[in-house]
């Protein structure tokens, strides 16, 4: 596996990559990574000749009090675990080499940013657009893969894609869970034991609202207060969120449909946790 940390030269290895016939797959990541991100590396590498990811954790995505410093970082692990995987390229850029001096250019997406982590977190997407348009120049994938658990990035950066041309796929990958129910992340790292079970009401409010839609239920209030009155049970936790929304303008529903996305985002402890299921889609993971 090759490691590469200019951006020029990441981009003339992707040119000649191209030039040669190759088909090209990325995965941006900001490292410390789970089996989640390893499945979509190995998604990339099935569906493309050559799998290129990154690691880079993007200062400009974090808000004045998010976890920036905190954040957690590996980065021999982490390339000892995309070798196994069989990466080809790993592009591990400084901040100095993504955010030059003078760096004045932003990417923004208007709408579907306004709904859920949008409200508490107003200038994340937009940095996330322009560090993942960076990424796409810099790398030139024929297809890029994200995970489903970032499902509000997923719908963004998919909107950015086609709304600016961008001359690629963008394929989203369903969510990876520890054997209960949490959704792998990075940050599951920060949580103490009983933080880690009180983490398990995110999953359990999915299930929960399952069931509830199962035996007819359409109301969204009705939904989300039984969610509020589960997560309310556990201790260390307090909602950001519960949103049942349309899955793809992210608007909220007072009915439900035949697709209807519940989102969530929860604190526990000083740690922010997100989930989302499609109600009414039986569990595919
Ligand atoms: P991150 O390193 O948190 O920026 O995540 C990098 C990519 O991995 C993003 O596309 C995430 O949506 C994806 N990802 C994170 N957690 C999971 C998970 N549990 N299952 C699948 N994909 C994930």
């Amino acid at each position: 596996m090759e490691v590469i940390e200019r951006t020029d030269l990441m981009q003339q290895k992707a040119e000649q990559l191209r030039l040669a016939g190759k088909v090209l797959g990325f995965v941006p990541t900001m490292g410390f990574f789970h089996e989640g991100h390893l499945e979509l590396m190995r998604v990339a590498k099935k569906h493309c000749d050559v799998a290129i990811i990154s690691i880079f954790v993007n200062p400009m995505q974090f808000g004045p009090k998010e976890d920036l410093t905190a954040y957690p970082r590996d980065l021999e692990r982490d390339l000892a675990k995309a070798r196994e995987v069989g990466v080809d390229i790993t592009f591990v850029p400084t901040v100095d080499q993504m955010y030059p001096e003078r760096f004045e250019s932003r990417v923004s997406v208007e709408e579907v940013t306004k709904h859920l982590c949008g409200l508490s977190r107003p200038t994340h997407f937009d940095e996330v657009c322009t560090v993942v348009a960076k990424l796409f120049n810099i790398t030139k994938p024929h297809l890029a893969v994200f995970g489903q658990k970032d499902y509000q990035q997923l719908t963004v950066i998919s909107r950015m894609v086609r709304d600016l041309n961008m001359d690629l796929q963008i394929l989203g990958v369903p969510t990876y869970r520890e054997p209960d129910g949490l959704a792998m992340s990075s940050r599951n790292s920060y949580l103490n034991s009983e933080e880690r079970k009180s983490a398990l009401c995110l999953k359990k409010s999915m299930d929960l609202a399952q069931e509830m839609v199962g035996k007819g239920e359409t109301r969204s209030a009705t939904i989300k207060k039984a969610i509020e009155e589960l997560v309310g049970k556990h201790p260390y936790t307090q909602i950001d969120y519960v949103s049942l929304c349309d899955p793809v303008t992210l608007d909220d529903v007072d009915t439900l449909r035949n697709e209807t996305l519940l989102a969530l985002a929860v604190r526990v402890g000083k740690t922010r946790l997100i989930d989302n299921c499609v109600l009414g889609e039986g569990e595919k993971r």
